[in-house]
């Protein structure tokens, strides 16, 4: 995907703060660099940037041991970052050492500011049938991790609806389960609804041919909603292509609100509500 024309202009603030539930700062800064005067420390811009329009809190999302650590160690530092730790399941089969990189998240996954395990799951859009097997395991280590230290588990679904299911049965599902950028249609968010599940809503909801989605947040109670950029990832229109970031997420809640008939002010606080219970305080 390109993702030239730089960062968008800052849309208007919200009233009401809600936080990003899933985002790849590491990546948008290599990728994208910074918004703003050239300079600043990337990542105290990007958090900056993101407060200014009352998105006042994030989760770091890493995808490797490396990142994995990155994240733990931004969220140790800045009040405003909670991370969460993984081996993405596009990255778990390519690995020559898979059980390593598993006890390293373990360890990880014990740190105070960590307070999720993922991005872990099952995609069957970009992995090959061959790594099938190991990203199916590396999914369930990832499940037992999570509910080792009683955190919430942060899904990918990739065109892998049903098997997410599947799996979460067969292993037993962690009390807290969110669907990252969810991408189901109304009957299968019915389904992880009812389950109990958080489903969180990306740029997506927002592009013209999302219809199906913009249906499955008209189901999904505001209690079990939540909002993401995943950026550098999935920019809301008008301005898909150009690089994502948190400052962003209004874009996206608004049209989340509008979908799913929920007051713009009254979802925001719902979100933020749910975040603080399920993720834990992100002071103190
Ligand atoms: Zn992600």
């Amino acid at each position: 995907m390109s993702r030239a024309g730089g960062f968008p202009p800052a849309p208007e603030p919200l009233a009401v703060p809600v936080f990003d539930s899933h985002t790849h700062l590491d990546i948008t800064i290599e990728e994208a660099g910074v918004p703003g005067s050239p300079g600043a420390d990337p990542v105290e811009a990007l958090i900056a940037a993101a407060a200014g329009v009352g998105v006042d809190r994030l989760v770091q999302v890493g995808v490797d041991v490396a990142s994995s650590r990155w994240s733990a160690d931004l969220a140790g530092r800045h009040g405003p970052v909670l991370a969460t730790v993984a081996v993405h399941p596009n990255e778990a089969p390519r690995l020559a050492d898979l059980d390593e990189a598993l006890r390293a998240i373990e360890a990880l996954a014990a740190q105070p500011r960590v307070r999720g395990v993922g991005e872990t799951g099952l995609d069957e859009y970009r992995t090959p049938p061959e790594g099938t097997l190991a990203q199916q395991m590396a999914f369930a280590a990832h499940i037992a991790i999570a509910k080792r230290h009683g955190k919430p588990l942060v899904v990918h679904d990739r065109d892998a609806h049903r098997r997410i299911l599947e799996v979460l049965d067969a292993e037993g599902a962690p009390d807290t389960v969110i669907l990252h950028c969810f991408s189901g249609d109304a009957a299968f968010a019915t389904e992880c609804v009812r389950r109990g599940y958080l489903l969180s809503f990306a740029g997506t909801v927002t592009f013209a041919n999302a219809g199906g989605l913009r249906a499955a947040a008209a189901v999904t109670p505001p209690e079990q909603m939540l909002v993401e950029t995943d950026a550098p990832y999935l920019t809301p229109m008008p301005y898909r292509g150009r690089p994502n970031a948190s400052y962003l997420i209004p874009l996206t809640v608004r049209a989340l609100a509008a979908a799913s008939g929920t007051d713009l002010d009254t979802l925001c606080a719902a979100i933020s509500a749910t975040g603080e219970r399920v993720f834990g305080p992100w002071k103190g």
